[in-house]
């Protein structure tokens, strides 16, 4: 499985038509031991200064999958980091930061505000989805999801008057 990987990447990577984000979003269907096998090749053999993107991604699985052992090997990084308008490094530190800590789930680093997480990821569930129609600015999407790790239920608000969608989260209550 691993063999396979690496050499889908690097036939990629030769083809100079490789989408990056496409092939790590396809990772998901991959067992997390394979995963996180997978990306700690990456991290450790391409070339982050040709290949930024995919060592990042490759990053971003293993501090969701709070991976620890990354940690070290991404704290070095941090110089070489371009960050991006969401703090991405920051991200993934405070990812792996709450793996440290002994967190079970990521909750605590996605409704940080700081970090403008969308509510789309793996580890959460979508319960329902509501468009706000008569909002003429703000907020115009609701999503509610629910973690799998922790059972915990958000509400999340997206608002897209900036140049890219904002998302703001707040627990959800029980009615
Ligand atoms: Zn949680």
């Amino acid at each position: 499985m691993l063999s396979k990987l690496i050499r889908s990447l690097e036939e990629g990577l030769q083809s100079g038509e490789f989408k990056p984000h496409k092939f790590f979003d396809r990772l998901i269907e991959y067992s997390s031991s394979d995963r996180i096998a997978f990306c700690k090749w990456v991290v450790d053999k391409i070339s982050f200064e040709d290949h930024s993107t995919v060592v990042k991604l490759a990053f971003t699985h293993l501090a969701l999958l709070r991976h620890l052992p990354s940690y070290e090997t991404f704290l070095s990084f941090e110089s070489r980091w371009t960050n991006t308008y969401h703090n991405q490094y920051q991200f993934l530190k405070a990812l792996f930061e709450n793996g440290k800590n002994g967190a079970d789930c990521n909750c605590a680093v996605y409704h940080n505000g700081r970090f403008n997480t969308p509510p789309y990821q793996e580890d959460l569930e979508i319960i329902e989805e509501k468009h706000l129609d008569d909002v003429d600015f703000g907020i115009t999407h609701l999503v509610y999801v629910r973690c799998i790790g922790c059972g915990k239920k958000w509400e999340v608000g997206l608002d897209y008057i900036y140049h890219y969608p904002h998302s703001h989260w707040s627990p959800l209550r029980e009615t």
